[in-house]
């Protein structure tokens, strides 16, 4: 053990080969591929980039960390900063594959991040808390489906690969964790998307509400939905992607109608 480990920044250090082993076939990094790595720690899963041949950027906000990354791995680039105030596009790629056992208590600001700059990045493959894992890949009609699951299945493809056990890390975690890979879909309409997450937040605003009722609770307040083609009496947890879109298109128009 190199370092402390500090909670705050959720530093679970993987410690069993075979499951790098196994992140790593998921990740199958090749040689000319641009990887960016959130949170390298002592280099668990470093390594095996490093190994690819791959253009390897490590992103890790603890410095005492630092020094020791560079001596291990001189072939990649380090950048010790916090990966949420970093700009992406400064990476000059519009296939960025983003990886890592990422800090549990930022998973969600760093999917939003990835959604954000979904143009730019071909596919993550994260390792997160089990529970979060099972919302990112919900299907309707569970009870783990919501504003995470939605969003990620209308920008992406997401799927579940396995489950891990707090026992392969050090300090030991509390909770399960799984892998993850997120395949970014190309040919978004793209001047849907910010009416689609503002439509899937306001929907989701109130789980046990109608779509009627948390409509009109939320920025859409103003606007009549009746001919939107969707049951308004459902909640936004009995809708599938394509009624969102629905939501989402039908809004959009409204408001140009509204500006014109
Ligand atoms: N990848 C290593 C492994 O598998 O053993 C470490 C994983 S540990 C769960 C998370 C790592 O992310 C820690 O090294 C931590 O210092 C780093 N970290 C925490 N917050 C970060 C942030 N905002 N930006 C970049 N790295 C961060």
């Amino acid at each position: 053990m190199m370092v402390k480990p500090i909670k705050r920044l959720g530093q679970n250090f993987l410690q069993d080969k075979n499951i790098v082993r196994k992140i790593s076939e998921v990740i199958n990094p090749k040689k000319d591929e641009k990887i960016i790595e959130i949170g390298p720690g002592e280099g668990a899963l470093t390594e095996i980039l490093s190994e690819s041949g791959a253009e390897v950027i490590a992103i890790e906000i603890d410095k005492r960390i630092i020094e020791q990354l560079k001596a291990n791995y001189p072939s990649i680039r380090i950048i010790n900063q916090d990966f949420l105030e970093i700009d992406l596009t400064e990476f000059n790629s519009s296939e960025l594959r983003i990886v890592g056992n990422i800090p549990y208590n930022i998973t969600s600001p760093i999917i939003f991040k990835l959604i954000e700059n979904h143009k730019i990045i071909r596919d993550a493959v994260f390792m997160v808390q089990y529970e979060v894992a099972k919302r990112m890949t919900a299907k309707k009609g569970s009870k783990d489906y919501g504003i995470l699951s939605v969003l990620l299945s209308y920008f992406a493809e997401t799927e579940f690969c396995f489950k891990v056990s707090p026992n392969v890390f050090y300090p030991r975690p509390k909770v399960f964790s799984a892998v993850v890979k997120i395949n970014f879909k190309k040919n978004l309409d793209e001047s849907l998307n910010k009416t689609f997450i503002q439509i899937v937040k306001a929907a989701f605003g109130n789980r046990r509400k109608t779509l009627k009722n948390s409509l009109s609770n939320s920025i859409f307040a103003q606007l009549n939905f009746s001919g939107c083609g969707v049951d308004l009496s459902l909640r936004a947890e009995q809708l599938d992607l394509s009624d969102f879109i629905k939501l989402a298109e039908f809004a959009r128009e409204k408001y140009s109608d509204h500006l014109n």
